[in-house]
């Protein structure tokens, strides 16, 4: 991994993680005047900002656990190709934030939850853009619309309260239907019959380019990489001296932990037992597809969402819940595949191994789907950043903003009471 160092005596900050939310933290800290230190354990937008599905949606203030999921569930389990599945070995480590995910599922809290994640979505591009523009690399953005499809009128009122929450949160969207649709999309196979469109999100071509090309233009601007893995802080009194790192102690008066799905232990140690878990996914990626459609399209009756990439057509989706170690279920992608193939009638059936990757991430997941943004209990001068769940790609430029905020001892643009660590 490459480094350069900024010269001069401004306060240190170290940025633990090197995902999305990291690497525009760091950005943005950097653009204060603070000299920052990336501490990543292994690549750069190698986590679960590496294979997302890409989307930037103003448009997904809707939280995971709705009124109604938990009656689902047993449909989606049964279901080989549905979009859950339990490694039941894990389900006793689960259990506490299962309860908590059915808790925060009630009318009141998705009104709440909507709300919060509202400003933290609704500048994805005015946070992200900046951040390419300066690295010379705007076209990694595109602001296309999203266009969600349902196979069935009942597919689609099912999801009535969603599209309640988008209206109450002033997020446009026209409904098309038939023959409308298929003129819109025409990729997609007419067993789709409805369709809905959110003209102001968009998408990136490349979630592990777009990392890397505003890391690099963090690393020209005198950013510094140091590949360790962190394992905890040293501090007294409320002062850090530094994070503390299997290459040995990185002196910082200030810290954020940006370790998406890994975060936990590090919060632990400073006295925040925060409910993470992870919710794996999944994707399958097919080099110089048959058939691409022109923007990404989230096949909301079988919950995947297919993206157009620069590096060929994305399906990515479902959640797997296994923990961290355990290996993945490559079923799961063979499964996006066969999903992506009754979407798109134009894919062929079988491609050569060459054109075919498959990958699986840690989605960081906090059961009432709102991230961890906020000062540690036991040392203030150390920032969370991290549990983002579905949605890190779209929020981590804003979220870094708002972590800079805090840092530069400013009151936060954005309402962060929604995200306090402490909230559980
Ligand atoms: C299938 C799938 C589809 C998705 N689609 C979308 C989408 O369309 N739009 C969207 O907005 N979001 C999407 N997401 C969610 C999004 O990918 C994540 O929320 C986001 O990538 C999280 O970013 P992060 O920086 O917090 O974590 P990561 O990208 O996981 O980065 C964390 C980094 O921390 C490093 N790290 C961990 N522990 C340590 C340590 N102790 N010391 C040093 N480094 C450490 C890791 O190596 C890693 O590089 C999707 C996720 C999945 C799985």
């Amino acid at each position: 991994m490459t480094s350069s160092s900024k010269p001069g005596t401004a306060r240190t900050v170290a940025v633990i993680g090197g995902g999305a939310v990291g690497v525009a933290t760091a950005s943005f800290l950097l653009r204060e005047g603070f000299d920052v230190v990336l501490i990543e354990r292994g690549g750069l937008g190698e986590g679960a900002s590496f294979g997302n599905a890409g989307v930037l949606a103003p448009s997904s203030v809707v939280p995971m656990s709705m009124p109604g999921t938990l009656m689902k569930v047993p449909g989606y389990l049964l279901d080989p190709l549905g979009p859950l599945s339990i490694r039941w070995s894990y389900l006793p480590t689960l259990a506490p934030w299962l309860a908590r995910f059915v808790r925060s599922g009630t009318r009141e809290r998705v009104q709440a939850q909507a709300r919060a994640l509202k400003p933290l979505l609704d500048d994805s591009f005015s946070a992200w853009l900046p951040l390419v523009r300066h690295a010379g690399n705007e076209v990694l953005i595109q602001r296309d619309g999203f266009l969600a499809v349902y196979r069935s009128e009942a597919d689609f009122a099912g999801d009535a309260l969603g599209f309640q929450l988008r209206r109450d949160n002033d997020i446009p969207f026209e409904v098309m239907r038939g023959a409308d649709l298929w003129a819109f999309e025409p990729s997609i196979s007419r067993d789709y019959t409805v369709g809905v469109l959110f003209r102001q999100c968009g998408h990136t071509i490349n979630p592990n380019r777009l990392v890397r090309t505003v890391a690099d233009a963090f690393l020209r601007d005198g950013g510094r990489v140091v590949q360790a893995r962190a394992l905890g802080f040293a501090h007294a009194g409320g002062a850090l001296q530094g994070v503390q790192t299997d290459a040995g102690l990185i002196p910082a008066s200030a810290a954020v932990v940006a370790c998406g799905a890994h975060s936990r232990p590090l919060a632990a140690g400073l006295g925040d037992d925060v409910p993470l878990d992870t919710e794996r996914g999944y994707h399958v990626l097919i080099a110089d597809p048959e058939t691409r459609p022109l923007r990404p399209i989230l096949d909301a009756s079988a919950k995947f969402v297919s993206t157009p990439m620069e590096t060929g057509l994305r399906m990515a989706g479902t959640v797997e819940f296994a923990g961290l170690d355990a290996p993945p279920d490559w079923k799961r992608a063979a499964h996006l595949f066969t999903l992506g193939r009754r979407l798109f009638p134009g894919l062929a059936p079988h491609h050569p191994e060459a054109r075919v990757s498959r990958w699986m991430g840690f989605r960081p997941s906090m059961p009432d789907s709102l991230p961890v943004i906020g000062r540690a209990s036991a040392c203030p001068a150390v920032v969370y950043a991290f549990g983002h769940g579905h949605v890190g790609l779209a929020s981590a430029a804003r979220t870094g903003m708002a972590v800079a905020d805090l840092v530069a001892g400013r009151p936060p643009a954005l309402d962060l009471a929604p995200f306090a660590p402490t909230r559980f």
